[in-house]
């Protein structure tokens, strides 16, 4: 079990990966490397993404037996291209 002293987050899978600057928690490496945007530097340019920002670039989120959201996929624009489909396509 690994906790996050700061927010209290607990998981049990190794390859999950904790923001410890945002606090929000994703399925792997790429997952996570998809939640930062911006330029590295100046220092501070980069940003982390908020769950509105991810959920419309094509990431989705998932709640663990342990009350966790854990975020999934990647940042892209054809991600929301195709939602943008689909959402035609129901119309
Ligand atoms: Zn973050
Ligand atoms: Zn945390």
């Amino acid at each position: 079990m690994t906790r996050c002293d700061v927010c209290a987050a607990e998981w049990t899978s190794r390859k999950w990966e904790h923001c410890r600057s945002c606090h929000q928690t994703f399925s792997g490496t790429r997952a996570g490397d998809h939640h930062r945007i911006g330029p590295h530097e100046p220092a501070g340019a980069r940003r982390c993404l908020g769950a509105e920002e991810m959920a419309a670039a094509g990431m989705w989120s998932t709640v663990s037996p342990h009350g966790v959201l854990v975020w999934h996929g990647e940042r892209s624009k054809a991600g929301v291209a195709h939602r943008r489909d689909n959402v035609g396509a129901e119309q």
